[in-house]
C-alpha cells in the first residue's frame, strides 16, 4: 500500500501555508496524518501535494480565555487528555479522549484534524458539538468564526471553505450546575465508535435548564438529537424522564446501517441505549 506521487510542503508560517493553498487548490492540508495517510495509502485519496502545518508556530497548546477554553487545531489527543486546565474546565473531554483510538493514535491525532475530517465514527465530532464550541478557521478571506452547529455539514464534509485552515476550537467553560460524559460503543479493533452518545446537562432546583446531546457512528456525521433534547427541557431529571427523553433520541435521525459492523435497527437500539447511559452519567456528574 503505497499512496500516489505527491508534493510535500513544510511552511512555517501560517501565511506561507495559505499561499501555499492558494498556489495548489487540490493540496490537502496534513496534521497528525492518521487520517490523511491511510486514505492516501488506500489512493481513496489521492492529493497532488500536502501542506504539512507541524512546523506552523502557535498551533498547538490549550489556555483559558475568559469563559472559554482555547485548544489550537495541532494540539494532539495526547495534549488534550493530560491537560489539567482541560480536565479542570471541561471534564468530559480528557475523559473521553482516553477512548480515542490507541497510544499511538492519542499521540499523533489532533483535535484540528479529528474536527475538519469529519468522520462519521469519529468521537471528537460528537463531544464537541454537544459542548456547543465554535471554531476559527483563517483563509484567503481572512479569519472567520464557525459555531459547530453550522460546522459538521456531510461525511468527510465541515463548512470549511477551500484554501481554509481550521486554526483553533473554542469550547464554553462548564460552570456549576453542568455535567457531561461520552459514551461510546467502540468497535473491538480500531476502537472508532460504532455508536457514541454525547450528553452536556444543565440541571437549576433538580430541573433540566438545558440539554445538548449528539450522536456519532450512527449517523452520517455528528448530528445533534434535539427530539430527546427538548423531550428533557423543563423535566425534573430522574431515572424515568431520561428513560422517556432517551427513547426519542433516534427521532428526525438518518441512522445507517451496514453488514459489516452494525444494521441501522442495531445502531438505532444503540442511540437509545447510549443516550441514556450519557444522559444518566452526566447528571451524575453534575457540579
Ligand atoms: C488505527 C486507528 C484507530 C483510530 N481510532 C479512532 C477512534 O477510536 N476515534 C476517533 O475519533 N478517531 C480514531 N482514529 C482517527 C484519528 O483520531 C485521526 O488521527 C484523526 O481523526 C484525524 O486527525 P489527524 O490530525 O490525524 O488528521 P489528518 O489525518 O492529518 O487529516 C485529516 C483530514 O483533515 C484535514 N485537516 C487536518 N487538519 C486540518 C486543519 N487544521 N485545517 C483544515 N483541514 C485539516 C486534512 O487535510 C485531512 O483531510 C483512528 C485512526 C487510526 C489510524
Amino acid at each position: 500500500m503505497f499512496p500516489a506521487t505527491f508534493e510535500y510542503y513544510a511552511p512555517t508560517s501560517l501565511e506561507e501555508a495559505l499561499n501555499l493553498l492558494r498556489q495548489n487548490p487540490e493540496a490537502k492540508v496534513l496534521a497528525g496524518g492518521h487520517s490523511l495517510i491511510p486514505a492516501m495509502k488506500l489512493r481513496l485519496a489521492t492529493p497532488p501535494a500536502l501542506v504539512d502545518l507541524r512546523r506552523i508556530p502557535g498551533l498547538s497548546g490549550i489556555r483559558l480565555e475568559g469563559d472559554q477554553l482555547v485548544i489550537g487545531a495541532m494540539t494532539t489527543y495526547y495534549d488534550v487528555q493530560t491537560s489539567e486546565l482541560v480536565r479542570q474546565h471541561v471534564p468530559v473531554l480528557a475523559e473521553a479522549t482516553d477512548v480515542v483510538g490507541d497510544l499511538q493514535v492519542r499521540n499523533w491525532g489532533t483535535v484540528g484534524g479529528s474536527l475538519a475530517h469529519s468522520d462519521p465514527a469519529g468521537d471528537y465530532p460528537a463531544i464537541i458539538l454537544a459542548l456547543g464550541a465554535e471554531v476559527r478557521a483563517r483563509g484567503p478571506q481572512g479569519e472567520r468564526t464557525i459555531p459547530i452547529d453550522q460546522f459538521f455539514v456531510g461525511m468527510f464534509t465541515t463548512a470549511l471553505q477551500p484554501g481554509e485552515i481550521l486554526t483553533e476550537v473554542r469550547i464554553p467553560v462548564m460552570g456549576p450546575g453542568t455535567g457531561a460524559a461520552y459514551v461510546k460503543f467502540p468497535h473491538p479493533a480500531s476502537r472508532y465508535a460504532v455508536v457514541g452518545v454525547c450528553a452536556v446537562v444543565g440541571r437549576e432546583d433538580n430541573i433540566c435548564r438545558q440539554a445538548r446531546i449528539a450522536v456519532t457512528g450512527a449517523t452520517l456525521y455528528a448530528t445533534r438529537a434535539t427530539a430527546a433534547e427538548q423531550a428533557l427541557q423543563g423535566q425534573t431529571l430522574n431515572a424515568d424522564t431520561i428513560r422517556a427523553a432517551a427513547e426519542r433520541a433516534p427521532e428526525g435521525l438518518t441512522i445507517t446501517g451496514d453488514r459489516v459492523f452494525a444494521s441501522e435497527e442495531y445502531r438505532t437500539h444503540l442511540v437509545r441505549v447510549l443516550t441514556r447511559r450519557a444522559l444518566m452519567a452526566a447528571v451524575e456528574k453534575i457540579r
